[in-house]
């Protein structure tokens, strides 16, 4: 490749934003030459190479602005832990075919027992996927509508929660809302209702949201909206927060049947 075409190849690539391109297309021709590749399968490469480092940075930018609060994925969710979640209805949900749908997730179950790190696992892989995707807590989503409402902006703020493909809403029951804010949780079900998914986690049953909310009716309603397409997974079994210390205890307890001394605790 003579100097001038390089230059020119390197000023047309950068002109195209195809920044990865003017970089690395020398060591491309280069392997090309060494495989023999045809014309055909040179395209796909330098295709494939842009796109593969677009995509990546597009997935990095995103899951920055995503709201999660970390980026665990299924690969690290141990289900021998928890036996009696079904493995195979969460890695069916990891084809993401509900955000296709537009049907919806509920994780519940008491603390502990990994309903934040599947929402956060689902919402990582939709990421990759190309869907968009953002998580908040429901206290923080309600804090931000209130201050939203009182200046003005409330419909914007709404807007803001209804825009991504994947909207998480995490800890529902954690903290009781007004009858205002419940209303705000009704606006937005509703907005979203058959144009978006939701994967809600909650500590509590259904049957108890109407305390949380404050208000039977408006529950009956955010609820009548979320489960008519909805996938509901419970998990009921330990927290794997107090796994070590269970250990713990467990091996002090044993210590001291067998007569040994005891852990200190
Ligand atoms: P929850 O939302 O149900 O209270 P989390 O998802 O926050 O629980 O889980 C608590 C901690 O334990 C997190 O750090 C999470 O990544 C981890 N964790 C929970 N369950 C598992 C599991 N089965 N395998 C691996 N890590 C887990
Ligand atoms: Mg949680």
């Amino acid at each position: 490749m003579s100097e001038l075409t390089a230059q020119r190849i390197a000023a047309h690539a950068t002109r195209l934003g195809l920044t990865h391109l003017t970089d690395t297309f020398s060591e491309l021709v280069a392997r090309a030459e060494a495989g023999q590749m045809g014309y055909l399968d040179f395209l796909d490469l330098l295709l494939e190479e842009e796109l593969g480092l677009r995509e990546g940075r597009r997935f990095r930018n995103a899951l920055k602005l995503s709201g999660l609060p970390h980026h665990k994925t299924l690969e690290q969710f141990d289900f021998a832990f928890q036996p009696d979640l079904d493995a195979r209805k969460v890695r069916d949900l990891a084809s993401l075919s509900f955000i296709g749908a537009k049907s919806n997730v509920a994780l519940l179950g008491p603390p502990g027992v990994g309903k934040t790190m599947i929402a956060v696992a689902l919402a990582v892989a939709a990421c990759q996927a190309g869907f968009s995707i953002y998580f908040t807590s429901l206290d923080d989503l309600v804090r931000r509508l209130r201050g939203a409402e009182a200046t003005g902006r409330f419909n914007r703020q709404l807007n803001f929660y209804l825009r991504p493909s994947l909207l998480v809403v995490d800890e529902v029951g954690y903290l009781p809302l007004d009858r205002a804010e419940a209303n705000m949780v009704f606006q937005l079900v509703s907005r979203r209702y058959e144009r978006g998914s939701m994967i809600i986690t909650s500590n509590k049953s259904f049957a108890e949201w109407g305390s949380v909310l404050g208000d039977d009716v408006l529950a009956t309603a955010i609820l009548d909206r979320l489960l008519h397409h909805c996938d509901v997974l419970s998990i009921n079994g330990p927290s794997y927060r107090l796994k070590d210390r269970m250990n713990l205890i467990a091996a002090a307890s044993a210590a001291t049947t067998q007569g040994g001394e005891p852990l200190p605790s």
